[in-house]
């Protein structure tokens, strides 16, 4: 039998992983000037979590989870997403308490899994960066989000992002619009895809996402639920609008723009690509909004019952920077390399990269007792900086060579003042 990996994950490899390390180190860095803070909730979660807040119509609850039952017949599920998890991780610790930051402002990087059909940009297991900011119904929270998230894909130097938003309203404006999304869509039902058809009955603004050709034509026409807000909701898009004009953000307005979770209302937006690497295809790098009503229905207070998110996919921002041509060094390098000749150098050539090691210096050696030369060899594809040769004349004479790859000067220094100040042996 041949051992492979479930389709749909990935194997992150040496070469490969340094771009995800690059990736979470710059959202990190970009977070911190934001003051989010990490938070790291299970890969796993009671079903109910996650039902209770996508909602049970949507493609992710009805299709999309690894669910099963543990052995103590807990109905369990492998994460789909990050919000639920983090407004249940939210009100069980009741970090809406005096003591914490309010707005609770969050961030997480991690692994998400949903049963799709896999394709570029498209996995089982994929990797998600997101934020979360709990507790505020102030409209400059959406903005600091959509902020934070281009400011990521500018110092990625992703160039060709687009910022699309639109708003979804609050509950009663929402439902309004349903309606006459039905009225307006029931005609054509017979014509619609099986999907739409569906969707129609249950959750008939995602008919409004439909991928279907001619489902879209369909929806060209339907009412625009930006027709439908009501004067609260009207005044918070209005809000979100100015506060974007007024830090010079570009964007444009997508009224057919929803979400495939249920949460979402008022704002939602979206941050696609349209890099010419793409080749005219437009991907959806960066999805979220606010969803304010969630926190209450973990069984948190109505005071708190605000929050505003995004998440990103770590696979397609990678291929992102790749249609961009953004190059991420994934060279593996040393600064000291120990060429150790015959068996019995051994334990020196181990002490000497230890010594290195210790010194902060990252060393590497032979361990397959290969021949000088292509010791060398080694060296050079790891670009060491210096070169220590110890053979079983130095060992006797207590003495090793110390060369410098970039002057090619070598020189021969006692062990002693090896050991004893390595650093300095290096300057001069
Ligand atoms: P799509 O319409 O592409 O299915 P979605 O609406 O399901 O996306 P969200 O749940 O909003 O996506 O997730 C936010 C981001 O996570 C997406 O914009 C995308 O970058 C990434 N993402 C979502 N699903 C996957 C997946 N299966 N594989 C890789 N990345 C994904
Ligand atoms: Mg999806």
């Amino acid at each position: 039998m041949k051992f492979q990996k479930p389709k749909g994950t990935n194997d992150i490899l040496p070469g490969t992983v340094e771009k995800w390390q690059y990736i979470e180190t710059v959202a990190r860095e970009v977070f911190k000037v934001y003051d989010f803070h990490e938070v790291r909730t299970p890969m796993f979660e009671h079903i109910e979590v996650i039902t209770r807040a996508v909602g049970d119509t949507t493609d992710i609850v009805t299709k999309e989870m690894y669910d099963f039952y543990d052995k103590g017949d807990r109905h369990i599920t492998l994460r789909p997403e990050g919000t639920a998890p983090l407004v249940r991780s939210y009100v069980e610790h009741k970090l809406f308490g005096p003591e914490f930051q309010n707005p609770y402002k969050a961030f997480y990087i991690g692994p998400m899994f949903r049963y799709e059909r896999p394709q570029s940009g498209r996995m089982r297991q994929f990797h998600q960066i997101g934020v979360e900011v709990i507790g505020s119904k102030n409209p400059a929270t959406d903005v600091e989000g959509i902020l934070s998230a281009l400011e990521f894909y500018r110092r990625l130097g992703v160039k060709h992002t687009k910022l699309v938003i639109n708003s979804l309203g609050n509950h009663e404006s929402r439902m309004t619009y349903r309606q006459a999304l039905i009225d307006y869509l029931t005609p054509y039902e017979a014509e619609l895809s099986e999907d739409s058809k569906r969707r129609l009955q249950s959750n008939p603004l995602r008919v409004l996402d439909s991928k279907d050709a001619k489902d879209k034509v369909i929806v060209e026409n339907a009412p625009s639920i930006l027709d439908y807000l009501d004067e609260e909701s009207a005044s918070f898009f209005e809000q979100v609008k100015t506060l974007l004009d007024t830090l010079e953000v570009e964007y444009v307005i997508d009224h057919r723009m929803v979400r495939g979770l249920d949460y979402y209302n008022h704002t939602v937006f979206e941050l696609m690509s349209d890099s010419p690497g793409f080749n005219g295809a437009i991907t959806t790098i960066c999805a979220g909004g606010r969803y304010d009503g969630l926190v209450r229905e973990f069984g948190g207070p109505d005071s708190h019952d605000a929050g505003f998110g995004y998440a990103l996919g770590v696979e397609r921002a990678i291929i992102t920077m790749e249609a961009e041509g953004i190059e991420i060094p994934t060279k593996q390098t040393v600064d000291v390399y120990v060429v150790g000749l015959g068996e019995s150098t051994s334990a020196e050539t181990l002490k000497l990269v230890q010594m290195a090691r210790t010194a902060g210096l990252v060393a590497e050696r032979d361990f397959m007792n290969r021949k000088a030369k292509t010791q060398f060899k080694s060296a050079d594809r790891l670009d060491a900086k210096w070169v220590i040769v110890v053979g079983e004349t130095e060992l006797e004479t207590q003495i090793v060579k110390l060369k410098n790859m970039a002057t090619g000067i070598e020189k021969e220094v006692p062990l002693t003042d090896i050991y004893t100040d390595f650093l300095a042996q290096l300057d001069n």
